[in-house]
């Protein structure tokens, strides 16, 4: 499986998120080729402000990995990781991020500024891609549907 393979992964979470009613984000986490960690946004359906895909997936990760240190992890996920996730993926050594499409209001390894930068004991690499149009879509998708009748006074942003 290559980049490509692992985000597809990433954006079939994303969907089956906005399927439940939960802004569509997914993440997979990547160790040696194999996919070792999953999530996916549960904010809605869990009624919970940290219910995010990357924690998610950290802690899946942590569980079949057996410990919290996720050296030489690739972190894929569609959106650009928020504080909270950011601060996840430091505080678990998660190597690489690759995140699909930046998020100006929140984003933390790009936009609105990069955590990964800062004065921290632990340094991801940060790369933007691959399928930054899909996962601009999947959002997109998301949030027109839901300017129409049935979700027009849902505010999940
Ligand atoms: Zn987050």
């Amino acid at each position: 499986m290559n980049h490509e393979d692992y985000m597809r992964e990433a954006l079939a979470l994303a969907r089956q998120a906005g399927l439940e009613g939960d802004v569509p984000v997914g993440c997979v986490i990547v160790k040696d080729g194999e996919i070792v960690g999953r999530g996916r946004n549960r904010r809605e359906e869990r009624g919970d402000a940290t219910a995010h895909a990357e924690l998610e997936a950290i802690r899946d990760a942590c569980e079949r990995l057996g410990s919290w240190r996720l050296h030489g992890c690739t972190l894929y996920v569609t959106l650009e990781p928020c504080p909270m996730c950011a601060g996840g993926i430091i505080n678990s050594r998660i190597e690489t991020v690759r995140y699909g499409v930046r998020d100006e209001k929140a984003g933390c390894c790009t936009s609105v500024l990069n955590l990964f930068e800062e004065r921290f004991n632990h340094h991801p690499r940060i790369y933007q891609g691959p399928l930054e149009e899909e996962c601009r879509a999947v959002l997109q998708d998301f949030f027109e549907h839901l300017r129409g009748p049935v979700g027009k006074d849902l505010k999940l942003l």
